[in-house]
C-alpha cells in the first residue's frame, strides 16, 4: 500500500537480534566457558538466578557466561582495578557470594546501552519467574554496571549457600574438560 509509512523496529528488538548467535551458543567452547567459574561459596539464590538466565539466554540464542560469582580479597582488588567494581573488599556482594556478573561471549562488556537494556528486561523476567529478589547493576544510580547483578538488599538477607555440585554437574564438567 503507498503512503503507509514502514513499520520501524523499536530499537531493543534491533538490539536483541544483534546479539543472537545459534552457532556460537550451541558450541563446546561457550559450553565450557559457563562452567570455568564455579559458583561455589555462593548463595544458593543468585547461582539459581544465573544458571536459569543464562538458560534463558541460551534459548534465545544469545552467548552469556557467569564472569565471576565470589571475589575473594586479591580478586576484589583486581576488579577495582580493572573497572570491574567500585567498592573496596568487604564491600562488594560479590565478596559474600551474593552477586554473580554476566557477560557477553566474546564482547564481554562492550555492549551497547539498548543490548544491556536487553538483557536487563529478560534477566528481571527470569527473577520475577523464579521470585528471587535481585538488583540489576544496569539500575544502579551511582555506578552503571550492567553485567552485575545482586540480591536484592544482599547485606541484610541470610546467607543460603549452594549446596555441593549434584552429579549431573560433575558430569557436565568431565564431560567437557575430556572434550576440550
Ligand atoms: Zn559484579
Amino acid at each position: 500500500m503507498s503512503g503507509s509509512p514502514t513499520p520501524q523496529k523499536p530499537p531493543h528488538r534491533t538490539a536483541a537480534d544483534g546479539l543472537v548467535d545459534y552457532n556460537v551458543v550451541n558450541s563446546l567452547k561457550l559450553r565450557n566457558r559457563q562452567i570455568a567459574c564455579s559458583p561455589a561459596g555462593s548463595d544458593v539464590r543468585i547461582v539459581e538466578f544465573a544458571q536459569a538466565f543464562i538458560k534463558e539466554l541460551d534459548k534465545r540464542g544469545m552467548p552469556f557466561f557467569a564472569h565471576c560469582y565470589l571475589r575473594g580479597k586479591a580478586a576484589q582488588e583486581a576488579a577495582l582495578k580493572a573497572g570491574h567494581s567500585n567498592a573496596g573488599f568487604g564491600r562488594s556482594p560479590h565478596n559474600v557470594g551474593m552477586a554473580v556478573d554476566i557477560v557477553h561471549f566474546g564482547r564481554f562488556w562492550e555492549l551497547t546501552r539498548d543490548e544491556w537494556a536487553v538483557l536487563g528486561l529478560i534477566g528481571k523476567e527470569v527473577a520475577r519467574k523464579r521470585c528471587i529478589k535481585v538488583t540489576w547493576g544496569g539500575d544502579f544510580r551511582s555506578i552503571w554496571d550492567p553485567a552485575h547483578w545482586e540480591l536484592a538488599n544482599w547485606r541484610t538477607v541470610d546467607f543460603i549457600p549452594w549446596p555441593k555440585p549434584s552429579k549431573e554437574w560433575r558430569q557436565i564438567v568431565k564431560y567437557a574438560k575430556q572434550s576440550d
